[in-house]
């Protein structure tokens, strides 16, 4: 640590010893990777804010810098304050020697700014990076906006951090005015505000710790705050904004200034004004940097690396996200290679979970979060999706079919589905074909088995007999989620269970009930197959089951349910 940070921090260290909170301080600085979990369980069994200041005492200066953001985040702005004036500056040095262009000048700007760290495990996308660095510096002679947009998991927020951490960029012409960066995520207005409220402190902070500004208190007014301090005291400067899901955001970032945004949904910037650029993150990634991934969360060689290491990234289509999950649960169990590409194939989601500071507890919560924001109406119709086979692409007007709209309104819906990500289309092909990424599809069966789930847990009395809308629609499609869900035993029993039998045709009729029993004949008990066919026309007029079924040899298992229910019938009089 420098003499400067050194100083500041012996003198105010009553202060903070007194006010802060270490424990989340103590996140930040290890997502920053300027202290490590071994260090912060050691201070955890001490007094936490001495024995922080004491090992940052023993540091480098981007321990400082990353205390300084971390006490920001934590809204700590007046303790802050006290250590703003001895924030290190680097000054730019030649940078020849770092080839990447990742020299401590962009390193001490970038933190300052609080741009995050690569991911412990980082493997290189030098055509996307090129791609969007491109684009920035078209931001050099206008201001602007530049979308990264893709599915989640894709790699957008890692891609964005990347492309600013970059020489030329910051010392160059493009943005000496720094780079600001700002997570939002899924947020209502209070939050927004909050966010721009600090992002307002820093920025005011750096030009003058000295001064206190009230802070905005509305949106309206943070706006104007953002558009003084990005025109007449940052001009030139880059604002990232991180995980857009609403234009709402962006119209209160609609000053005039350059901005990089990361989105699911493409059309986002559609409702705001200035020159735009987007860049596309559409696959994932190519073999070799999913098992070179894979090989450096393992300790191993490329060649090294088992046979299942190719099918875990094949069978993603190599997601980063779900490469890298993987490869931190196996760094943990490295005999477990089979058993994740097993969990993997048979989507069981929910037990490959984070391991990183990603924002979404497991993979299928990312995809959850997606469909939500869609139109009721939409999202229903993105469910029906699940018809598609794998791999297969199909024209709009298969969809059109489907869902009995016209084609022009099909259109539009698919299109607005591409634009979130929760869709791909193939446009070398005319007509435009549209298809799912795997994983996506898999998501979506997923969704047979919650719902089977849910309907289980809110009906586990006996099934809904009330006939309305909602009882039809279970009582219609129920084996048909189980089907698709792969819930072959509960199926099973379902159908061959009496009460099923009772209420199915009451509520809709014999014929749908055979229906089902055509349909899913295969997984059947012969006894029971026979017992309908023979009288499934019977139950048109005597909806009583149990009377008929009692009618099976005594030896049947019809015979035997029925028996059941005719004597608990009995018993509760
Ligand atoms: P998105 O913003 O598209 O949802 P992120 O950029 O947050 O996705 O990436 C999700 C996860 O994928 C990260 O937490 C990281 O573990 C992994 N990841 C993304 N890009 C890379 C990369 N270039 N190298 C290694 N891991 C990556």
């Amino acid at each position: 640590l420098d003499e400067g940070p050194r100083s500041c921090l012996l003198r105010v260290r009553h202060r903070l010893e007194q006010d802060m909170k270490p424990s989340y301080i103590m996140d930040h600085m290890i997502t920053d990777g300027v202290l490590t979990v071994d260090e912060e369980e050691k201070i955890r069994t001490r007094d936490q804010a001495a024995a922080l200041l004491e090992l940052m005492l023993r540091k480098d200066n981007r321990t400082y810098i990353s205390f300084y953001n971390a006490l920001i985040k934590e809204t700590y702005d007046d303790l802050a304050s006290l250590l703003h004036a001895d924030l290190p500056r680097t000054s730019p040095t030649a940078y020849k020697s770092f080839p990447d262009g990742y020299t401590p000048y962009v390193r001490t700007v970038l933190s300052e700014g609080g741009v995050p760290q690569r991911p412990v495990v980082f493997v290189s996308r030098p055509e996307l990076l090129n791609r969007v660095r491109e684009k920035l510096y078209q931001l050099q002679k206008e201001p602007g906006w530049v979308t990264i947009f893709g599915m989640a998991g894709s790699g957008k927020s890692v891609l964005a951090a990347e492309a600013a951490r970059y020489h030329s960029l910051i010392e160059g012409k493009c943005f000496p005015g720094g780079i600001h960066w700002l997570s939002i995520g899924q947020l209502d207005k209070p939050d927004l505000l909050v966010k721009i409220q600090s992002l307002c402190f820093r920025l005011e902070q750096e030009l003058d710790p000295q001064l206190h500004h009230r802070p905005p208190n509305s949106l309206d007014e943070a706006k104007e705050r953002m558009r003084f301090l990005m025109l007449r005291r940052y001009p030139r400067s880059l604002l990232i904004l991180d995980d857009i899901w609403d234009t709402s955001v962006l119209k209160a970032f609609d000053i005039q200034c350059r901005i990089l945004l990361t989105t699911r949904n493409r059309s986002l910037v559609d409702s705001v004004s200035g020159a735009k650029y987007e860049v596309e993150v559409a696959s994932g990634l190519d073999e070799k940097k999913g098992l070179e991934i894979l090989a450096l969360y393992t300790n191993r060689k490329m060649h090294g690396l088992p046979e299942e290491a190719r099918s875990i990234v094949k069978e993603c289509k190599g997601s980063p996200l779900v490469v890298s999950l993987i490869g931190a649960l196996l760094k943990e169990k490295p005999d477990r290679w089979h058993y994740y590409l097993r969990q993997l194939q048979q989507k069981q989601f929910k037990r490959i979970r984070k391991s990183s500071s990603y924002d979404y507890d497991a993979l299928d919560q990312a995809m959850a979060a997606s469909i939500e924001v869609l139109p009721e109406e939409h999202r229903e119709l993105y469910k029906d999706f699940t018809v598609l086979e794998k791999d297969i692409k199909v024209p709009a007007k298969v969809l059109s079919i489907l869902w009995d709209l016209p084609i022009e309104e099909v259109e539009d819906i698919l299109e607005e589905f591409a634009n979130k990500s929760l869709l791909f289309m193939d446009t070398n092909n005319k007509p435009y074909l549209y298809y799912l990424h795997d994983l996506q599809l898999d998501f979506l069966i997923d969704l047979h088995t919650k719902i089977v789930l849910q309907y289980q847990q809110y009906y586990r009395d006996g099934h809904p007999t009330s006939g309305d809308e909602e009882c039809q629609y279970w009582i219609r499609f129920l084996t048909d989620h189980m089907a698709k869900a792969n819930l072959t035993q509960e199926l099973y029993s379902l159908m061959f269970s009496l009460d099923w039998v009772t209420v199915k045709s009451q509520v809709m009729s014999p014929a749908h009930l055979i229906n089902d029993y055509i349909a899913h004949g295969p997984i059947l008990d012969k006894e029971f197959q026979e017992f309908l066919s023979l009288n499934g026309h019977q139950l048109e007029h005597r909806p009583d089951v149990v009377q008929l079924a009692l009618s099976e040899p005594l030896t049947s298992e019809v015979y035997r349910q029925a028996r059941m229910q005719a004597l608990q019938q009995s018993s509760r009089g």
